[in-house]
C-alpha cells in the first residue's frame, strides 16, 4: 500500500538527511512474514523511534541508512512492514530489477499529504481504495488472512532480534519536517 502518513515521511526524511536513500513522495509500504535471518552485518542495526509514545519501530542500518524491518502491535507478530523504497530487495523473479515497485493495492493518510513533498502521483490502482485515514475495513483482515502464526518458520522473528540491537528514540515533534541535519536534535553520531 501507499501511506501519505505524517510518521511514515517523518522517519524517511531523517534516513535521508542521515545520508541514506532518497524520500519518495509517497512511500510504497509492503508486508513480509515474520521469519528472518540475519546473515551479516547485525552490528549496524538499530532500532529508531520518533518519539517517546513511538509504536512504529523501525530498523535502520546506521552503515548506509537504508530502513528494514518495521514492527508495530496492529501486525500481531506475524508479519512486518518494509519501505520498499528505502532498501532495495530483489522479488522472487530474478527478471524483475530490485528497483521496481510492485503496484500498491491502497494509498492511506491522504489528509496528511502537504504539497510541499512534491507533486502527488494519481493512484495507479482502484480510485475506491484511496483513503483520508487509516484503516478501510479490508485492512482489518490482513492479519487474520495471514494466520495468526507462521505455517513453517525457518528463522527467528524480528522481535527477538529487536532484543538484541540497539535502541534509539529521536524525540521529533509529530509532522516535524526534517530537511537538514539541524532539524534532529537527537540521533547524529
Ligand atoms: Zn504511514
Amino acid at each position: 500500500m501507499e501511506c501519505c502518513c505524517v510518521d511514515c515521511y517523518q522517519h524517511l526524511e531523517w534516513a535521508s538527511v542521515m545520508g541514506g536513500p532518497d524520500v519518495p513522495i509517497v512511500p510504497t509500504l509492503s508486508y513480509w512474514d515474520n521469519d528472518i535471518d540475519v546473515v551479516r552485518g547485525e552490528e549496524h542495526l538499530k532500532v529508531v523511534l520518533l518519539r517517546e509514545e513511538g509504536r512504529s519501530r523501525r530498523t535502520t542500518s546506521t552503515c548506509c541508512y537504508s530502513t528494514l524491518m518495521v514492527d508495530h502491535s496492529a501486525y500481531s507478530g506475524v508479519m512486518f512492514m518494509f519501505f520498499e523504497e528505502a532498501c532495495r530487495v530483489q522479488e522472487d523473479d530474478p527478471d524483475v530489477p530490485p528497483t521496481k515497485t510492485r503496484p500498491a493495492e491502497s494509498r492511506i493518510y491522504l489528509k496528511d499529504f502537504d504539497t510541499s513533498r512534491g507533486e502527488l502521483p494519481e493512484f495507479q490502482g482502484d480510485p475506491s481504495r484511496v483513503h483520508q485515514t487509516c484503516c478501510p475495513e479490508y485492512v482489518k483482515g490482513w492479519n487474520r488472512i495471514s494466520s495468526p502464526a507462521l505455517d513453517n518458520p525457518s528463522g527467528e522473528k524480528v522481535q527477538s532480534l529487536f532484543e538484541r540491537i540497539p535502541e534509539m528514540t529521536l524525540g521529533l515533534e509529530e509532522g516535524k519536517r526534517i530537511l537538514n541535519r539541524s532539524d534532529c536534535p537527537v540521533g547524529f553520531p
